[in-house]
């Protein structure tokens, strides 16, 4: 698929459609869909914005690229003035008081936002069943899930309800519902993309991902997501990516493959053999692959999920409904907050911040969560070794294919297994893109740390060689 941005950017500029048609037509899409992609839709604000586009252009004035594209939000960024409720009971009711960086660069260069997205709440999930707001259908086969957290976002963009959506992504959460729904989901390296206004789950891995079904579109919203912010100290300034930067792969020389991720019972027979497909495809341009040794799923999981836990129970300690979320009156304060937290967060959401404080606790936490820690650090070690051998890592998406909707909710561990392919990137911070090629969940191209615009140059190579 081409630029959908610039298809619709010509679109506007030579009158053949109005932005507020176009507005419409989406919003209708929105409204009438069966998938649960939806927990607020902006009608108003859209096609408020999308009238001014069109006086702009009636008044012969030239637009931006990104001007009256019509976008998707997970429901965890905060859009000034709109609920923001990552999909729960806590924030059902919350209005964000202030707008995340990185939506505010696409709100100033004129992309106008249309619905905030369901997802797993509070971006706790594999499958966006998580939620208030009823489990999110995959855009292929409504029966199965639509992969999560960000499954809404990646649904709208399938089944072409938004042009692009912004998902969240912390330990796979946009590069896996773009698997399951047939769309490319970035995650970019960790702190290109501010996360100011991005609801905190797990901090150190937390990511800003756009969604789009094209390489082309993919760039275009990340070079406007990018770069350092005051507000978010771990941000970084960057340069901008250019469409002839990516179009060439000559520089790819190596690329490397994760021997056990390939090489167990716990993969799908056809995603391993399209995968084995995929490499020989790649080996006949000449270009060398490497088999590569990495740490077992279940270390990666256990490693991602001790720490994922410890930071989100730290980073929902807010949420007590005294400054923040619905709160429910007690006897005293303390139960206040107890029968408030008991009552407002779901199952999984809770499951997460009692074993986050269990390895975090005192006498836990030297043998638990330091050795989280440590393994952490083992992990971007192996994969600064990995880079010095190769280009590029290529991996799977997932193990599986979607589950059935009900499926995952009876078996945590299971689900969480699901995530084995995903998170050890996150765990290293490196720029992970999910293509939807190779298998039937697509395939992860993974590069270095900073060198997104590796990632894009080999998903260019790999759209016409497999
Ligand atoms: N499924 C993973 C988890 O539940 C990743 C979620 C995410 O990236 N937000 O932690």
């Amino acid at each position: 698929m081409s630029s959908q941005i610039h298809h619709i950017h010509q679109q506007l500029m030579n009158k053949e459609i109005t932005c507020t048609s176009l507005v419409q037509e989406k919003l209708d899409g929105l409204k009438q869909n069966t998938n649960n992609t939806v927990n607020t839709l902006l009608d108003t604000m859209a096609l408020d914005l999308a009238a001014k586009v069109d006086a702009k252009i009636a008044n012969g004035e030239t637009i931006g690229l990104l001007e009256g594209i019509p976008f998707g939000i997970k429901d965890v960024y905060m859009l000034q003035g709109t609920y923001t409720t990552a999909s729960s009971d806590l924030l059902k009711n919350y209005k964000s008081a202030y707008t995340a960086t990185a939506i505010q660069k696409l709100l100033d260069a004129g992309a106008i936002p249309l619905v905030k997205e369901n997802c797993d709440s509070f971006g706790h999930g594999s499958s966006s069943e998580n939620t208030i707001f009823g489990a999110v259908k995959n855009a292929i086969n409504p029966d199965l899930v639509g992969g999560g957290s960000s499954g809404g976002s990646a649904v709208n963009v399938a089944k072409d309800y938004t042009v692009f959506s912004i998902g969240g992504d912390t330990g796979g959460s946009v590069r896996q519902p773009a698997g399951y729904n047939n769309v490319y989901g970035l995650k970019p390296t960790y702190g290109r993309i501010s996360r100011y206004g991005l609801m905190a789950y797990a901090s150190s891995t937390d990511c800003v991902g756009p969604i789009a079904k094209s390489i082309e579109d993919i760039r275009i919203v990340l070079n406007v997501m990018s770069g350092k912010d005051i507000k978010d100290q771990t941000s970084y300034a960057c340069a901008e990516i250019s469409q002839e930067a990516i179009s060439s792969s000559e520089t790819i020389k190596t690329v490397g493959y994760f021997k056990n991720f390939i090489e167990t019972d716990a993969i799908d027979t056809k995603i391993k053999s399209d995968f084995l497909e995929t490499i020989e495809k790649i080996k006949a341009k000449g270009i060398q692959v490497k088999a590569l040794d990495f740490f077992e799923s279940e270390t990666l999981v256990s490693t991602y999920y001790t720490l994922a836990m410890a930071e989100t129970a730290s980073n929902l300690s807010r949420l007590d409904g005294t400054n923040y979320g619905n709160r429910i009156e007690s006897d005293n304060l303390k139960e206040t907050y107890a029968v408030t937290r008991s009552e407002n967060f779901s199952e999984e959401t809770k499951r997460r911040i009692v074993g986050g404080n269990q390895v975090l606790s005192q006498g836990f936490s030297d043998e638990i969560y330091l050795k989280g820690l440590a393994l952490r650090d083992n992990i971007s070690e192996n994969f600064e070794n990995d880079f010095n051998e190769v280009d590029i890592i290529i991996s799977p998406v997932t193990p599986s294919t979607p589950p059935k909707i009900g499926d995952s909710l009876k078996n945590p561990h299971a689900m969480y297994l699901s995530d084995a392919y995903t998170v050890g990137f996150s765990l290293g911070q490196l720029p992970t893109l999910t293509i939807p090629q190779g298998t039937t969940t697509g395939l992860q191209i993974t590069a270095a740390k900073h060198n997104d615009e590796l990632v894009l140059k080999f998903a260019n190579f790999l759209k016409d060689t497999i």
